[in-house]
């Protein structure tokens, strides 16, 4: 893994992208201490003040371009995998691109790739963590791992422990069943009652799967299922909404 490292950058995944196109290997890293241009899903502004962790990864994992969305869950479970095991902190997951605590959102991911014909030929996976940062450095609904364990945590040390995790998942993209199990089962919205802004309208329902495309799966009673590709989802109280 060969790591490029900035005090401070526009955007991780713009680096990453120029890079890849530059035919940057596999497993190139960059990572900053500030992004002043961090982006999330739809063009919205990732916040990325110092102490968190924010780096992007390059991938030419040789899948079908519609396959891509795999590669936000798997990096999902490797950065899920990596809070518990370096910080002890245990996170959630949701759709479609969030880690989440009780408190608040703490991690969001965003891949993009680029394509020939069907097959990708490479994708950049950016992955922000809030790690460090204080409750007045955070935008609202957010949180840290040091609000959380109230104590500081090395980024570098979470940031190599998500890269190992995601190589290690790697094999599994020739089965991602088992990736999207072991998202599905630590997910905050397993059956539970959600809300999904989509493009198209609100839909309404209990959440009750992902599809192997990474769609969300929402039981609304009309039609009985309906399957969406994006959107943004709040988890509702089971019992007065
Ligand atoms: P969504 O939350 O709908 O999945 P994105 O994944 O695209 O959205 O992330 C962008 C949104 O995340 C922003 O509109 C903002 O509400 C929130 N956000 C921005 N920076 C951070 C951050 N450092 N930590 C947590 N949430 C953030």
């Amino acid at each position: 893994m060969s790591i490029i490292r900035y005090k401070r950058i526009l955007s991780t995944n713009a680096k990453a992208k120029a890079l890849a196109e530059d035919s940057a290997p596999e497993w190139t890293v960059v990572v900053s201490d500030i992004q002043t241009h961090g982006k999330g899903r739809m063009g919205r502004k990732w916040e990325s003040h110092k102490g968190g962790l924010w780096f992007s990864v390059i991938l030419r994992p040789g899948i079908l371009a519609r396959s891509v969305p795999m590669l936000q869950f798997l990096a999902s479970n490797a950065t899920r995998r990596a809070v518990h095991e370096r910080a002890g902190v245990q996170a959630w997951t949701k759709w479609p691109n969030d880690l989440v605590l009780d408190s608040g959102k703490l991690a969001g991911i965003l891949v993009e790739s680029k394509s020939e014909g069907d097959m990708v030929c490479f994708a950049v996976v950016g992955i922000g963590l809030n790690v460090n940062q204080r409750m007045g450095e955070l935008p609202a609904g957010a949180t840290s791992l040091y609000e959380v364990s109230r104590r500081k945590h090395r980024l570098n040390d979470l940031m190599e422990e998500i890269v190992q995790n995601m190589k290690k998942e790697y094999r599994r993209l020739k089965n991602p069943v088992e990736i999207f199990d072991e998202w599905w089962r630590n997910c905050v919205h397993r059956s539970r009652q959600v809300q999904v802004k989509t493009r198209s309208g609100v839909v309404k329902g209990m959440s009750s799967g992902i599809d192997l495309d990474g769609s969300l799966l929402v039981e609304t009673g009309e039609p009985a299922l309906e399957k969406l590709v994006e959107g943004t989802l709040r988890v509702l109280n089971d019992q007065s909404e």
